[in-house]
C-alpha cells in the first residue's frame, strides 16, 4: 500500500528514532516513537499529525489536534450521516466525505477487517469493514460511516460536539484576544520588533491550530479553500490567509536587518487581515 504523504511519521523529526532530524534514519530495528504524544508508532509510513514538521512551522511540541492514518480506500462509499458542526476539512463540494485519513478513536488506529460484520451506522451486513472497540468491537462499512461514529462517540471528537454558532463565536473570540494582544505589542515599542512577531506568528499559529482542531495543515488548507461547501468558503478563504502568513513568519530569516518601517508595514497587513477575517465571520 503506498502511503498518503510524505508528512507521515516515518520522516518527523519527533519520532525518536530519527534523533530529532526531520530525515528518515535507519532503523537498525529500532523503536518507533512519538514522543509528543507518548505513542508507539505502529506503522509509521501510514500514521500523521499536524506535530509533523511540514504542517508545524514554530516545531510546537504541543499536541495538535489528532493522529490520522490512512483511509482504506478500498472500503465501499457511503452516504455521510451527522447532525455534528464538522471543520470544513471533513468535506466536498457535493457534500460528500472526504476520504484519504481518517482519525483515531480513542487513541486506538481503526482495523481493517475482511469478514462480514453489521456496519453500526447503517446496520448493513458487509465485508470488508473497519473496527474500532468502544469498549466492545463495533464495525463501520466505509470513511463516511466511520467518521459519523467518530463524531458521534469519539473523545477526539468533544470539540466537534458544538453548534456552528458556538464554534464561530469561539473562533471569533480567539481572534479578539489575538487582535488585542497585537495592538499591545505596537503600542510597548511603536513598532513591531522581530522577536514581537515572533511572538505574533507563535500566537497566530497557536490560534489557527487550536480553532481547527489540530488540522490547519498545507495540505489541508489548500485542500479546504478548494472544495468546502460554498457557506463555508469564506472562512476557508481566510484561514488559508492567515495561514500564509504563519508560514511567512515562521519561514523568514530574523527581521535584525529589516528597517523598522518594512516591519511595521507588514504587520499592518496582518492586521488588515485579521480584521477582515472578524468581518467576514461577523
Ligand atoms: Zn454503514
Amino acid at each position: 500500500m503506498p502511503n498518503g504523504g510524505g508528512d507521515n511519521c516515518s520522516t518527523c523529526r519527533f519520532n525518536q528514532v530519527n534523533l530529532g532530524k526531520a530525515d528518515l534514519l535507519p532503523r537498525d530495528g529500532k523503536h518507533e516513537y512519538c514522543t509528543i504524544r507518548k505513542l508507539n508508532i505502529e506503522f509509521p509510513l501510514h500514521t500523521y499529525c499536524s506535530n509533523h514538521q511540514d504542517n508545524n512551522p514554530f516545531l510546537t511540541e504541543l499536541p495538535r489536534g489528532f493522529v490520522w492514518a490512512d483511509d482504506p480506500q478500498f472500503l465501499r462509499k457511503a452516504e455521510f450521516r451527522s447532525q455534528s458542526s464538522l471543520h470544513p476539512a471533513f468535506f466536498c463540494n457535493d457534500g460528500e466525505i472526504y476520504a484519504g485519513r481518517v482519525p483515531f478513536f480513542n487513541g486506538q488506529r481503526p482495523k481493517l477487517q475482511t469478514e462480514a460484520r453489521e456496519c453500526a451506522i447503517c446496520s448493513e451486513h458487509i465485508s470488508p469493514v473497519m473496527s474500532v472497540q468502544n469498549p466492545t468491537a463495533t464495525y463501520l462499512c466505509s470513511a463516511s460511516h466511520y467518521l459519523s461514529y467518530w463524531l458521534q462517540s469519539a473523545i477526539e471528537a468533544r470539540p466537534y460536539r458544538v453548534s456552528g454558532t458556538e464554534y464561530e463565536a469561539s473562533l471569533v473570540e480567539s481572534i479578539g484576544s489575538l487582535l488585542i494582544r497585537v495592538s499591545l505589542l505596537i503600542g510597548r515599542h511603536g513598532v513591531l520588533t522581530g522577536v514581537d512577531e515572533l511572538e505574533f506568528g507563535r500566537g497566530l499559529d497557536g490560534l489557527l491550530a487550536e480553532a481547527t482542531c489540530g488540522l490547519i495543515q498545507s495540505r489541508s488548507v489548500h485542500w479546504m479553500t478548494k472544495r468546502a461547501p460554498a457557506s463555508l468558503s469564506r472562512r476557508c478563504i481566510s484561514l488559508h490567509i492567515l495561514w500564509e502568513h504563519v508560514l511567512q513568519i515562521a519561514g523568514r530569516e530574523p527581521a535584525k536587518t529589516e528597517k523598522p518601517k518594512k516591519i511595521k508595514k507588514r504587520l499592518q497587513k496582518y492586521q488588515s487581515t485579521l480584521l477582515d477575517v472578524l468581518q467576514s465571520m461577523g
